[in-house]
């Protein structure tokens, strides 16, 4: 912090990717600065105040969700259509952000700008297919959450691009889903495990979304679980299912046993 020499306003994305990307002023986006304010590089002398950038809404786009990377987890948690949307999950999930103080200030761009175990959003993202929209130098640019964490996007959010929106496909709309943060406490940002469940029947297919986080800093899809649960495998095999790619993911006894059991009985009630 003691090496900041400017702040800017920018009040466009554009404007503020051509800030980022002067290298006179070595910027970093701040957005809620709830994480920004602790880990700010030495490097960094400029803040790029980004708290004009239209990028807050929260709207219904071609059948899409489409949430600002502004939004904070509070507007999140109180917006119907996010509520309306997969059953509550992504306002349910935004609920369980540590505090009310945080949930004010902190934004879903934020939360997911830089891969971290106890972040609540990338694994929900995840699950839900969701895209994330940059503002990049030649403009727009389109990744889904696994590619925004690739080595080989080549950028860094929010020193050289922007994050601008986060597209919830429409397919998801009706999906039914949960969220659940093992965690001591509801207000720890830590957390045992995170994890993302969601199923969708049509006609004898079933798709399911089986996503864990906090094992990691990148969230990760259970394929084989998943793979259990189109087969039309019982409760009890794609809880076991579970659990050994939970073991192979080293979680650990605790972790895997009661987050199997958690996908038990998430199967159980939507069967
Ligand atoms: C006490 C405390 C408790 C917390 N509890 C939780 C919790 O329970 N769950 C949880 O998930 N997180 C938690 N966090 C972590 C943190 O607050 C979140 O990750 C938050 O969402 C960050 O958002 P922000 O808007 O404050 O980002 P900032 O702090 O402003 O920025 C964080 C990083 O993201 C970049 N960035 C921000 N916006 C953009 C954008 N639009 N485009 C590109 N880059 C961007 C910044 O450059 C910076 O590198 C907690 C933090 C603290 C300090």
């Amino acid at each position: 912090m003691k090496n900041i020499k400017y702040y800017a306003f920018p009040s466009t994305a554009k404007e503020a990717v051509a800030l980022l990307l002067n290298k006179k002023y070595k910027a970093m986006a701040l957005a809620g600065g709830t994480l920004v304010a602790k880990t700010l590089p030495d490097t960094v002398e400029t803040y790029l105040d980004i708290r004009n950038v239209p990028i807050k809404g929260i709207k219904l786009q071609g059948g899409n969700l489409v949430i600002g990377a502004g939004a904070t987890f509070d507007e999140i948690d109180r917006s119907k259509l996010c509520r309306g949307w997969a059953g509550g999950v992504i306002s349910a999930a935004a609920a369980k952000c540590s505090s009310q103080l945080i949930r004010n200030m902190a934004t879903i761009g934020g939360n997911i700008a830089r891969p971290h175990s106890f972040n609540i959003f990338p694994v929900v993202l995840l699950g839900l297919d969701a895209k994330v929209r940059l503002a990049v130098r030649s403009g727009a640019k389109l990744t889904d959450l696994p590619g925004l964490y690739a080595a080989n996007l080549g950028l860094r959010p929010g020193l050289d691009c922007l994050i601008t929106e986060i597209i919830i496909p429409a397919k998801t709309k009706k999906w039914r889903c949960e969220f659940i943060k093992l965690a001591k406490t509801e207000s720890s940002w830590e957390s045992y495990i995170k994890l993302f469940f969601s199923l969708e029947k049509k006609g004898k297919a079933v798709q399911s979304r089986i996503c864990v986080g906090a094992l990691s800093p990148k969230p990760f899809r259970a394929l084989s679980t998943e793979a259990a649960i189109a087969a039309g495998a019982a409760p009890e095999a794609c809880a076991a299912a579970f659990a050994a790619e939970l073991e192979a993911a080293r979680a650990g006894d605790y972790r895997s046993a009661a987050a199997s059991s958690l996908l038990r009985r998430f199967l159980e009630a939507v069967k």
